[in-house]
């Protein structure tokens, strides 16, 4: 019997799968089903690897909550056959999928894995096979018959980041993801060395359940010096609002104009979510700690910690989805759900 791990691979578009035509000169879709017959390497590790791509496969800008249904409907219906899943996606998007993708799998057991590439495979200076091969390495690793990784991870340039803790910070370099508050899950240098200490455990005892549903009835504001009052009213009064990222100044800040404080309690007193999450790389929320943040605080806007705007805006999507009260809305959405903030 074959007792080596089971691997999906799953390709929904961008850069990696690419290939150069050389006759042309110009970029085409690979041919998934060739996959493992143009990546020999593959062959050479101790897994079974099935394929399965997007019927279309996308530029990642072009990714929407459907095609997060899409993807994660691949993922549940084969759950009990796979070890683990790899997802190759194109950066640009990806935190954000790999975020969303977080929260609709609910006491995950089994590693989901993205990753993608800034060249792709058929290129001769590819970061892609690296990033695949390796990619499918950490899914496939076990302990004593189990999976190391119980968690979507977001494999890129000798890095496993947790997911829903990254940001594409480079266009340019193969370095392209970082996870500024949570230290990497997995270095992968000549050997694969685990943080185990970071690790998300797995709660066995608890059957995995699978969210479908995704409110994007939403917008980011972001501050900048100089915001316009006339044109933030008009924003607000959009009927159809039911939930606001305000991206904010270091730990939280904003102007402290009335006419600001007005708007952000009016909102949540019409029963909207407002979450303010900060513009920095790094670092944590905490209102109250400026006066520049008190008014905010009073007012019950919620506190999105040290969370990336990324999974800020897939966790108010899937929360806005379960049709929660207000209250509880924040009270859950102050806690960390996936690992996705840290939890003072
Ligand atoms: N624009 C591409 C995408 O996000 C870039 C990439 O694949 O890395 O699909």
């Amino acid at each position: 019997m074959n007792t080596s791990p089971h691997i999906l691979l799953i390709y929904t578009g961008g850069t990696i799968g690419m290939i150069k035509n050389f006759e042309t000169g110009a970029l085409i879709a690979f041919d998934f089903d060739k996959l493992l017959s143009n990546i020999p390497e593959l062959k050479q590790l101790d897994c079974t690897i099935d394929t399965v791509s997007f019927a279309a496969p996308i530029d990642s800008s072009d990714m929407n909550v459907e095609r997060w249904k899409e993807l994660g409907d691949i993922i549940n219906a084969r759950y009990d056959n796979y070890d683990g899943f790899v997802v190759l996606h194109g950066s640009d998007t990806m935190s954000y999928t790999a975020a969303a993708i977080s929260f609709m799998f609910e006491n995950l057991t089994k590693p989901i894995i993205f990753t993608g590439s800034q060249l792709p495979i058929g290129d001769l200076r590819t970061d892609a096979k690296e990033n695949l091969i390796t990619a499918v390495q950490i899914a496939a690793l076990k302990e004593k018959g189990r999976s190391v990784i119980t968690e979507v991870g977001l494999y890129f340039e000798y890095k496993l980041l947790r997911a829903n803790r990254t940001t594409k910070i480079n266009a340019e370099h193969f370095e392209a993801f970082q996870s500024l508050n949570y230290p990497s899950l997995v270095e992968s240098g000549v050997h694969l060395k685990i943080n185990k200490a970071f690790l998300r455990p797995a709660n066995r005892r608890k059957k995995m359940v699978y969210h479908t549903h995704f409110d994007n009835d939403i917008i980011i504001v972001k501050m900048f010096p100089g915001i316009n009052e006339s044109i933030l009213k008009s924003i607000f009064s959009i009927d159809t609002i039911k939930g606001v990222i305000l991206e904010t100044y270091g730990a939280g800040n904003t102007t402290t104009q009335k006419w600001f404080a007005h708007i952000i309690s009016d909102t949540i007193k019409k029963g909207i979510p407002i979450i303010n999450v900060t513009q920095c790389a790094a670092g944590s929320v905490e209102m109250g700690k400026y006066d520049t943040s008190v008014a905010l605080k009073k007012a019950g806007v919620i506190s999105g910690k040290d969370i990336t705007t990324e999974a800020a805006v897939a966790k108010l999507m899937y929360l806005l989805g379960e049709n929660l009260p207000l209250k509880v809305l924040k009270t859950i959405y102050e806690t960390s759900l996936r690992g996705e903030m840290s939890e003072n």
